[in-house]
C-alpha cells in the first residue's frame, strides 16, 4: 500500500515526508483491527513532528514511520478475539492503542495507558496511508451507512477540544466570560462546545478577520482581533475591564500565553487552559497565590469523551468544517495549514 512517512526532520514537507510503498499491515494479535482509511486529519502536531518539536518528548522515535493520528474509515479485517465488528463497518478511532488492563485504562484515563502506543506520533504507523492497524479498544462504530470521511477530525481536533471544555466546565456559571484563542481546527470545535456545554459568554480571538467571522457563524457571542497587543486591550474593553474568567489557548505559541495572562481575570480565580503548545507561560508565584489563578494543561481525551462527542454530532449540536485534499497531496495540505489557509480542518482522502 501507499503511505506518507516521516523520514527526516526539518526539511520541506515533501522531502521530510515521502509517499512510499510499504507492506499492508497484518493481523498478528487477537484484538487487532485493520481499518481502511477514509479520512486522515491534518494536524498542527504533524508540522511540529516534522520540525522535531516532539523528538525528545517521544523518546526519539525510530524513523521512518507513517504520520496521521486523526483517523476514520471502514473495518477491513479483525483478529480472532474481536466481536461486534465486521468488514465494511464505518468507524472512527480513538487516537491511542491502549491495553485496557492498567490502572489508568481501568479508570477511563486512556491517554495515560502504561502500555499505550500513539500511531502517527511515537513511531507506530498512523493513518496517512491506505490502511491502519489498531486494536478493538480504539474503535467506535458509527451508524450503518455513515460516511466516516468528513468525521475524521473528531478523532483528534474534536476530542481534544471536548476534553479541554470539560476541564473548563467546573469553573463556569452564568456570567462567566471565556476566551477561545485561535479559531483553527481545534478552536472551531472549542467555540461550539463551550456554547453547548457551558453557560459562558464566549469571545473568539484570532489574528484573522475571516476566522473571526467563521467563529461568529459557529455561535461565538463576541469576537476580538488579535493585533500587536495580542487582543489584550480589546478583551479588557469587551469585559468592562474585568478580563476573562477562562481562557482556552489553542495556540500557546507566538506569545499568546503571555498576552493571555494580561487579560486573565483581573480579580481572582481565573483559569488558563492550554491545549496548544510551543511557547512558555511564566506566571509569578505571587500571581498564582494572590489571584488564585489556575493553570491547566490538556491533551487529547478519552474513548468515552470521543463517544460523547459523536453523540453530540449525531444530535446535530456540533458541526465540523473540513476541507479535503487527495492524500497524495499531503505536502500541500501541510503547507496550507502552516500558512493558516485552511478554514476548519484539513482531511486527507486516499486517492490511490
Ligand atoms: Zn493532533
Ligand atoms: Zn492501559
Amino acid at each position: 500500500m501507499k503511505a506518507a512517512r516521516l523520514y527526516e526532520y526539518n526539511k520541506d514537507f515533501d522531502e521530510s515526508v515521502r509517499l512510499v510503498d510499504v507492506p499492508d499491515p497484518e493481523i498478528t494479535g487477537p484484538s487487532d483491527v485493520i481499518v481502511k482509511i477514509g479520512g486522515a486529519g491534518v494536524c498542527r502536531t504533524d508540522i511540529h513532528l516534522v520540525q522535531a518539536v516532539w523528538q525528545e518528548a517521544l523518546g526519539d522515535p525510530r524513523l521512518p514511520y507513517t504520520l496521521g493520528h486523526e483517523n476514520a474509515g471502514w473495518i477491513e479485517a479483525v483478529g480472532p478475539a474481536v466481536t461486534g465488528l465486521a468488514k465494511g463497518d464505518p468507524v472512527i478511532l480513538h487516537p491511542l492503542i491502549t491495553c485496557g488492563l492498567c490502572r489508568p485504562c481501568r479508570t477511563g484515563y486512556d491517554m495515560a495507558c502504561e502500555a499505550g502506543k500513539f500511531p502517527g506520533l511515537d513511531g507506530t504507523d498512523g493513518g496517512y496511508a491506505q490502511y491502519l492497524k489498531t486494536s478493538e479498544r480504539a474503535v467506535i462504530k458509527l451508524a450503518p451507512g455513515t460516511d466516516p470521511v468528513p468525521l475524521a477530525p473528531f478523532a483528534d481536533a474534536g476530542i481534544t477540544a471536548y476534553h479541554a471544555v470539560k476541564k473548563a466546565m467546573p469553573y463556569t456559571y452564568p456570567g462567566t466570560t471565556a476566551v477561545v484563542v485561535g479559531i483553527g481546527g481545534l478552536g472551531h470545535f472549542g467555540v461550539q462546545l463551550m456554547k453547548v456545554m457551558t453557560p459562558a459568554t464566549v469571545i473568539a480571538l484570532d489574528t484573522s478577520r475571516e476566522r473571526l467571522q467563521f467563529a461568529e457563524s459557529l455561535g461565538a457571542d463576541k469576537v476580538a482581533l488579535a493585533g500587536d497587543d495580542g487582543g489584550v486591550a480589546e478583551i479588557l474593553k469587551l469585559t468592562g475591564g474585568r478580563g476573562a474568567d477562562i481562557i482556552l489557548d489553542f495556540v500557546a505559541e507566538s506569545g499568546t500565553p503571555a498576552f493571555a495572562l494580561k487579560y486573565l481575570r483581573q480579580a481572582r480565580g481565573g483559569t488558563y487552559i492550554t491545549i496548544g503548545y510551543g511557547g512558555d507561560i511564566r506566571p509569578t508565584t505571587l500571581d498564582l497565590i494572590s489571584k488564585e489563578f489556575n493553570i491547566i494543561g490538556s491533551i487529547v481525551g478519552s474513548y468515552s469523551e470521543l463517544s460523547e462527542l459523536m453523540e453530540l454530532n449525531r444530535q446535530g449540536r456540533v458541526h465540523i468544517s473540513a476541507t479535503t485534499f487527495p492524500m497524495s497531496e499531503y505536502a500541500r495540505a501541510l503547507l496550507e495549514l502552516d500558512k493558516g489557509h485552511v478554514l476548519g480542518r484539513g482531511v486527507l482522502v486516499p486517492d490511490f
